[in-house]
């Protein structure tokens, strides 16, 4: 059977043997397994920065806001959220992150186990002024359903918080450049192939807005987020077995670090609210 775009039933091509992209809204999508878990580590420094962001934003929009986190994998959102004072509830699909994050909160954060596209209002018996997906949703099947169920756990002038990397940033081109000269390594960690929770999607700003749209919801505040760090070793020790290439790598990046203000921006991250 032909595929068809999932956002605008466009026609698609082929990348590679796992990958596809939408002739007409540029959406990519793999047909790599789903799964759940935690696969890179060493990022808590970077994301607690993007966090922080998001937070401000947050605080500036809604005194003592009530956020849920879908998939709070190691919990530094969570963290941060304590640090900022607010009532944040966490979720996890994966029974051994959960069993960790209940660990390391107590009783301080209730921490919902929950697989979307499953109902969220159902579990939570409550709703929220804020529902926030760090680097989850393009992890997920069934999106017209996750966005639903989503919706009916909002309160009322709630909002939907993606923070996802993005197909017009500078690593996925390329990667997608090093890709099509047979250089398939980059490529295929983007995607977390072969991982526990490979990407099924890598939107942009365009089409992101498109899939959301069909549920009612609009763009109300959206921006762009670090992905490089000044160190990033430790993420990358699991990419190269020999010393030099890591060095070589760690070099590469930490120079990345600061052109990446001039170059497309790989993390973005999108306010959707319901009109
Ligand atoms: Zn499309």
């Amino acid at each position: 059977m032909k595929k068809l775009c999932l956002i605008c039933s466009g026609s698609v091509k082929e990348i590679n043997s796992y990958s596809h992209k939408c002739k007409k809204c540029g959406f990519y999508f793999s047909t790599l397994s789903s799964g759940y878990g935690q696969d890179v580590k060493g990022l808590e420094h970077i994301r607690k920065q993007n966090f922080k962001k998001i937070l401000n934003i947050i605080m500036n929009l809604k005194k003592n806001p009530k956020i849920l986190e879908i998939g709070s994998g190691d919990g530094y959102f969570i963290e941060e959220c304590i640090n900022f004072d607010i009532s944040i509830f966490g979720s996890e699909a994966s029974l051994d992150s959960l069993k960790s994050l209940k660990k390391k909160f107590k009783n301080k954060v209730e921490i919902f186990n929950l697989s979307l596209p499953e109902s969220i209002i159902k579990k939570t018996k409550t709703r929220f002024d804020f529902i926030v997906f760090n680097d989850v949703f393009e992890h997920l099947t069934n999106l017209h359903k996750v966005i639903n169920t989503s919706q009916l756990a909002l309160k009322k002038d709630g909002i939907i918080i993606i923070n996802s990397p993005t197909s017009d940033g500078i690593i996925f081109n390329f990667s997608l450049f090093l890709m099509n000269l047979g250089f398939t390594k980059f490529y295929d960690r983007l995607w977390q192939k072969n991982m526990n929770s490979p990407h099924l999607s890598y939107f942009n700003k365009k089409n992101l807005n498109l899939l959301f749209s069909k549920h009612n919801f609009y763009e109300f505040i959206s921006g762009n987020l670090n992905s490089l760090d000044i160190n990033n070793s430790s993420r990358f020790n699991n990419l190269f077995d020999s010393v030099f290439k890591r060095i070589v790598f760690s070099i590469f990046c930490f120079l990345f670090f600061f052109f990446q203000k001039f170059l497309p921006k790989d993390i973005m991250f999108v306010f959707f609210k319901h009109k």
